[in-house]
């Protein structure tokens, strides 16, 4: 099998599709590709699908799992709530310890409720409080554009500007990923005005994953709170969040978590903030002792865990296909699932070094440890055009301009063959063209 810690050149026989072939053989995980459902083209043909990171592919059994609460809803009404065959009073606990497991918390650190930026907002409330001297806050430079805007209302918020309070880590001229000792050095000059880090765990656009305990431990140094953007880490990394020591983090469950389109996020406080009742947070019933909650009339009571930055009461059915996809998770295990990301991502770029074509680079990190399945490639002189080409040859990745295609072969249903076959079509493409 392959191992790539770093990416090694291929030889003529490992560059053959046999070979591809033998890695899905010998793949653990290479079972799960039948439990979801595959798009496909005109003709019937599945298509290969590269685009988990926007909208993970649907569960076969997801339909079933929405159709028992609709089933139960219709037969019970509100006795649903205690009577359903899941109970809908705790739904969203059925949820907890598989996703504990797949971002590496404990489950009284982890809650599924609204959605990332809602819950991202509900973090800074909580963690974002800036004082006359202690008030900025620090995103990466190619920050996710909900990201940026969310910290800059909350910057606003409180009557800072974007400018006084806004820092971004970025790239070097030149480069395309921001370096660590860039980081220190901006901590190292006004560390002591920065009131939050705010870090999307794998960078959206380059597939950079971050150190998160470095980077946390940095801050933390600083006496910075420190927070993170999960959204292309979870299902993806190794997150780790409670060794991370992160104070916060949130995530949404619609990418690499296949729980269908705008379903519910992520939310990890770290415990040591669980039962800190001092913390300034926006409060609902949902996050009030659930011995109290209904006599209505009593002030205020947090639950001693992340459930206690619930508002509302949730939407079953969006979480009965959270359900549906995590049982997947249970079953294949998160460790198997993250080898398999980087595996992946190393056979795709390994492929695409071999094309030796100078026009053609990838941004995204060699190093197996700052990586997931994504591989971003870099076209010189390209354009949206080559993005349609791929399509049109049945290869669904996402454009991002000026010249990048974002890949991410998914370890649940996408193989080594799919990644050969990419790399094939890629290559006529460009052939034509030059
Ligand atoms: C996908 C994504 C979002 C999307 O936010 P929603 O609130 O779910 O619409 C935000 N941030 C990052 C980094 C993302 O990748």
């Amino acid at each position: 099998m392959l191992t790539h810690q770093h990416l090694i050149p291929l030889t003529d026989q490992k560059a053959s599709i046999d070979f591809a072939r033998e890695l899905d053989q010998n793949d653990p995980l290479n079972k799960f590709r039948d439990r979801f459902y595959i798009p496909k083209d005109q003709y019937g043909n599945d298509l290969i699908y590269f685009c988990g990171n926007s909208l993970g592919l649907q569960p076969k059994t997801t339909k079933s799992y929405i159709d028992q609460e609709l089933h139960d809803w219709a037969n019970l009404g509100v006795e649903g709530h205690f009577e359903a065959t899941n109970p809908w009073m705790p739904y969203h606990e059925y949820l907890t310890s598989t996703m504990a497991k797949i971002v590496g918390a404990k489950n009284s650190e982890v809650v599924v409720m609204n959605s990332l930026t809602v819950n991202l907002h509900l973090m800074m409330v909580s963690f974002y409080r800036p004082t006359s001297t202690r008030y900025k806050i620090l995103i990466e430079g190619d920050a996710f554009p909900s990201d940026d805007y969310a910290v800059s209302s909350q910057l606003h918020n409180h009557n800072i500007s974007r400018k006084d309070g806004l820092i971004k880590w970025k790239a070097r001229p030149g480069e395309d990923l921001p370096r660590m000792e860039d980081l220190e050095a901006i901590l190292k000059k006004e560390g002591d005005q920065i009131a939050l880090i705010m870090i999307g765990a794998v960078n959206y656009y380059t597939g950079q994953f971050f150190d998160l305990k470095k980077i946390t431990q940095l801050g933390h140094q600083y006496g910075c709170k420190v927070g993170f953007d999960c959204a292309h880490g979870a299902g993806n990394v190794s997150l780790n969040l409670h060794d991370s020591g992160a104070d916060f983090a949130v995530w949404c469950s619609y990418k690499y978590l296949n729980s269908g389109p705008g379903s519910l996020a992520g939310c990890f406080v770290h415990e040591r903030h669980t039962n800190d009742p001092t913390l300034k947070r926006f409060a609902g019933w949902w996050g009030h002792n659930k011995e109290t909650r209904f006599n209505m009339r009593h002030e205020f009571d947090p639950i001693p865990s992340a459930e206690g930055w619930q508002l509302s009461n949730p939407p079953i059915l969006s979480m009965a296909a959270i359900k549906a996809s995590l049982s997947i998770f249970d079953k294949a295990g998160i460790d198997q699932i993250t080898k398999k990301a980087t595996q992946l991502s190393g056979y795709l770029s390994n492929l695409i070094k071999n094309m030796n074509n100078d026009r053609i680079s990838i941004i995204t990190p060699e190093d197996a440890d700052q990586r997931g399945c994504q591989v971003s490639i870099k076209v010189e002189n390209a354009d949206k055009s080559l993005h349609e080409q791929l399509t049109a040859a049945g290869v669904i990745t996402d454009w991002r301009e000026p010249d990048v295609i974002r890949a991410a072969p998914v370890s649940l249903y996408n193989t080594f063959e799919e990644v050969f076959m990419m790399v094939e079509k890629l290559k006529a493409i460009i052939s034509d063209k030059s």
